[in-house]
C-alpha cells in the first residue's frame, strides 16, 4: 500500500511537472534540441576544429608549476587584467580598443545577444553558418534570419544580404571570417559594404583567424559599428574556453556590464597567459596544420566522386556524389574517423561532410578510408 501511494504520488509528481513546464517553460525553448556533442570513444578526432598537437614535455613541466602556484580558494581577477594585457601584445588588438573576454566566443555571442535582445529585433547571419547565432538568438527570445550563400561557391549574397538588411533592419549581423563550416573566406569588399549598410552592429567573427590570410582586427577604427570576436579554442586552447571581443570601448562597456563578474575561471587565467607568452609553440603548430590542410586539399580533390571546397580555417568541407555522404560518415567512423556529419542538415550543405584537419598520419588514415570507399 505505501508503494502504491508512491507511486500514485511520484506519477503526479511527473504529471504536474510535465505541465508546469509547458507553462513555465517559454516554446521556442521547448521546440530546441540541445546542442549535441557526440561521444568520440577512441576514435581519431577530426569533427571539432580542436587543435590535435599537445606542447612538448618542458613546456608542459612549466605550466605545472604555474598551476601549483594558483590559489583556488580565492575568486579570479574579475578584469583578467593580466591575460587581458597578453591578449592586447599577442593579437595585435589596436590600443584605442577595449577588450571583452568570454567563456568561449559562444559566451561573447551571448553577452552581445542579451544587450540587445528584444522580442522584435533581428539578428542576421549568412547561411550556412555557424549554429550558435541563430540558437542564441532563440534563447534570448529574438527572430532570427539566414540569408542564403551562393551555390557552389559559398559567397555572399549581395543582393538578398542588401534586402534583408533593408528589411529587417538587423540589430546584430554575425559574419563568420572565415566562415564554418564552408571554410572560405567572404569577399573583403563585400564584408565592407554590409559594415557600410548595417543599422546595427556588424560582428565579424574571427574564430579561425590564426590559420587565414586576412582579418579586420587592423580595420576597427573605420567603422563605428564594426566588433572582432576570436577565440583561442581553433589555436590550441579548446579545453580552457575563452575568446575575446575587441571593439570600440562604448559597446564594450555595455557589454561588460552584463558579463558575469568571475566568468573567465583562474585557471583559465594562468594557463592562457602562460600559453601566450609561449605563443610561438602554437603558432608553429598553425604553421604546421596549414600545411597539412594543403596536403589534405590536394588528396580530397584528387578523389573521384567528391568536391572539396578550399579552405582559409582548419578544416575542409567537401561534398560526395549519389547522396553517399551518410554512408561515408559510417565506413570513416566504422573505420574508427569521426567527422562532421552535415549531410541532412539541408540546403547548401546538402551531401556534405567537414572534415578537421589533423595530424599528419590522422589525415592519412583518413584519406585510406575516403579513397577505398
Ligand atoms: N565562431 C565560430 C565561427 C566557430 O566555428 C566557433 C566554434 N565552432 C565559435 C565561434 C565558438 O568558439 P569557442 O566558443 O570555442 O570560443
Amino acid at each position: 500500500m505505501f508503494v502504491l501511494d508512491e507511486v500514485i504520488v511520484y506519477e503526479k509528481v511527473i504529471m504536474t511537472d510535465n505541465k508546469l513546464i509547458n507553462q513555465w517553460i517559454r516554446p521556442e525553448i521547448r521546440a530546441l534540441s540541445a546542442y549535441h556533442v557526440p561521444d568520440p570513444g577512441n576514435m581519431i578526432k577530426l569533427d571539432a576544429m580542436e587543435n590535435p598537437y599537445t606542447w612538448p614535455q618542458a613546456m608542459i613541466e612549466e605550466w605545472q608549476l604555474v598551476l601549483r602556484d594558483t590559489a583556488l580558494n580565492r575568486y579570479p581577477d574579475p578584469g583578467s587584467r593580466l591575460l587581458q594585457q597578453e591578449i592586447r601584445s599577442a593579437f595585435n588588438v589596436p590600443d584605442n580598443m577595449d577588450l571583452l573576454l568570454g567563456n568561449g566566443s559562444d559566451e561573447i555571442i551571448q553577452i552581445i545577444a542579451m544587450a540587445v535582445a528584444s522580442p522584435d529585433r533581428v539578428i542576421l547571419a549568412p547561411e550556412p553558418g555557424f549554429v550558435m547565432y541563430k540558437m542564441i538568438a532563440q534563447f534570448v527570445g529574438m527572430q532570427y534570419v539566414g540569408v542564403p550563400l551562393t551555390p557552389g561557391e559559398f559567397s555572399l549574397d549581395m543582393p538578398a544580404m542588401t534586402a534583408a538588411i533593408e528589411q529587417h533592419q538587423p540589430a546584430v549581423i554575425f559574419l563568420a571570417y572565415p566562415n564554418n563550416p564552408t571554410g572560405n573566406l567572404f569577399d573583403r569588399k563585400q564584408v565592407e559594404e554590409i559594415l557600410r549598410l548595417a543599422p546595427g552592429i556588424v560582428v565579424i567573427d574571427e574564430a579561425y583567424a590564426a590559420f587565414a590570410d586576412d582579418s579586420f582586427m587592423p580595420d576597427l577604427g573605420k567603422y563605428p559599428n564594426c566588433l572582432v570576436m576570436r577565440t583561442v579554442s581553433k589555436m590550441g586552447l579548446a579545453g580552457l574556453r575563452l575568446g575575446y571581443l575587441a571593439g570600440a570601448p562604448g559597446y564594450l562597456q555595455e557589454f561588460d556590464k552584463i558579463r558575469l563578474p568571475y566568468n573567465i575561471n583562474v585557471l583559465t587565467q594562468v594557463s592562457a597567459e602562460f600559453a601566450l607568452k609561449n605563443k610561438a609553440v602554437l603558432d608553429e603548430q598553425t604553421e604546421l596544420l596549414c600545411q597539412e590542410r594543403g596536403n589534405l586539399f590536394n588528396k580530397l580533390a584528387g578523389i573521384s566522386g567528391l568536391i572539396a571546397y578550399p579552405s582559409q580555417a582548419n578544416f575542409i568541407l567537401f561534398k560526395v556524389d549519389d547522396g553517399r555522404a551518410n554512408e561515408l560518415f559510417e565506413t570513416l567512423k566504422a573505420g574508427g574517423v569521426l567527422i562532421k556529419n552535415l549531410a541532412n542538415a539541408g540546403g547548401l550543405l546538402q551531401d556534405c561532410l567537414r572534415v578537421t584537419v589533423g595530424k599528419p598520419e590522422e589525415n592519412e588514415r583518413f584519406i585510406e578510408i575516403v579513397s577505398d570507399f
